[in-house]
């Protein structure tokens, strides 16, 4: 890190909270003019002002000549900009057979890509994967490497934020693993661990639909199932780091056992997994999630109830989630999402069915996040808690 970025780092981590609040919207709704974001925040267009000094100072903030006036004094509308390459973050989203890493700029618009498989999952292997991504995308950046402010990771499973502790990840197989910590010493950078889904919803609620929803859920499906609340403007990450889990909202038969170890949870059904072991189990033979699809496709009724089954138990946590929360949006994503055709009709019966009055009127759509979103997630969520 040079010394303007770490300069621009420890302006942006400092911030009072008007200051903070300030930065987050210009981040975010640029360009805005000074009254919007007084508007925005509820500050006063003088606390506002001085918010934005330091930030033009430090080359955050782009700012044309005051000159532009309304005719009313004192009150330029001249809007204001972030300038996306003031900072570069990395974003790095890992998987249980590969890391995918993005650098973006301070807007996360993506700059640069890389992926790497991982033949093992045991943390030793993901750090040094991640070591490996990260010198490719430096050596990518060339000069422009001196403005990365730091890494945002994101793991499925039970993350610690704070601490950047991975305590419970059964998809990686961890428990406990002091994994921030590990990274900030392979990698010497500020690192910030993340909750794979939560890391996505702050990339939605910053930079995505959340611009035009005050509240909306993130649901993925996949190898796990899980979501990401955002209510009334907030991410919602819960006093313990965990909220949302509705992978694991005991709503199925307690014969199923989960990959967490617990019994009845909607992903012992509805995982990828869960899918492709219940058509195994039938046909006798080992059979994947896409030769799943082909099957239920065929009309094949063992991997037709199998993504039945799944539906039926995703549409149920989906309407427990909204007469709980009550968002009014509810976006569907996560690999699982190629293979919605099977879902869709099902999930939606299963939804309305349990859909408490007006909470029905909650919309479902589908969103294919690429793993590059998901890495472009991360990336925001490291933005996120510079801004604290
Ligand atoms: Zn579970």
């Amino acid at each position: 890190m040079d010394h303007q970025t770490a300069a621009r780092t420890r302006l942006i981590s400092s911030s009072s909270d008007a200051g903070s609040k300030v930065f987050a919207t210009i981040l975010t709704r640029s360009p805005i003019s000074r009254i919007d974001i007084a508007r925005h925040t509820g500050l006063s267009q003088a606390a506002v002002t001085k918010a934005v000094s330091p930030l033009i100072a430090a080359g955050l903030v782009d700012a044309p000549p005051a000159a532009h006036r309304d005719g009313n004094p004192g009150r330029p509308v001249a809007p204001v900009s972030i300038i996306p390459d003031a900072m570069v973050m990395i974003g790095i989203k890992v998987n249980v057979d590969e890391v995918i890493a993005v650098a973006t700029d301070l807007a996360t618009a993506v700059i640069a890509t890389k992926r790497r498989p991982l033949s093992h999952h045991d943390p030793r292997s993901v750090l040094d994967a991640i070591a490996a991504v990260v010198g490719e995308l430096e050596a990518d950046l060339g000069p422009r490497s001196a403005a990365i402010a730091g890494l945002g990771v994101s793991v499925s499973g039970d993350v610690d934020t704070a601490s950047g502790v991975v305590r419970e990840s059964a998809i990686m197989g961890w428990a406990d693993v002091p994994f921030g910590e590990q990274l900030a010493q392979r990698i010497g950078r500020p690192i910030t661990l993340e909750n794979d889904v939560h890391a996505l919803t702050v990339g939605e609620h910053w930079f995505g639909v959340g611009l035009g929803t005050a509240s909306f859920a993130i649901v993925t499906i996949g190898r796990g199932i899980g979501s990401g609340l955002h209510l009334n403007g907030q991410v919602v990450s819960g006093a313990y780091g965990v909220a949302g889990e509705i992978g694991h909202l005991p709503l199925a038969d307690p014969a199923r056992v989960c990959n967490c170890g617990r019994r009845g949870c909607v992903e012992a059904v509805a995982s990828t997994g869960a899918i492709e072991a219940a058509v195994s189990a039938a046909h006798g033979r080992v059979i994947d999630i896409d030769e799943a699809a082909r099957l239920s496709h065929e009309g094949d009724e063992a991997a037709r109830s199998a993504f039945r089954e799944a539906a039926v138990i995703v549409g149920t946590a989906i309407a427990t989630l909204v007469n709980l929360a009550g968002p009014e949006l509810v976006i569907i994503g996560g690999e699982g999402v190629s293979n919605f055709d099977l879902f869709d009709r099902t999930l939606r019966e299963a939804f309305e069915a349990h859909a408490f009055g007006a909470a029905a009127r909650c919309r479902i759509v589908t969103r294919p996040h690429t793993f590059e979103d998901w890495a472009r997630g991360a990336a925001a969520a490291a933005i996120q808690s510079l801004v604290g």
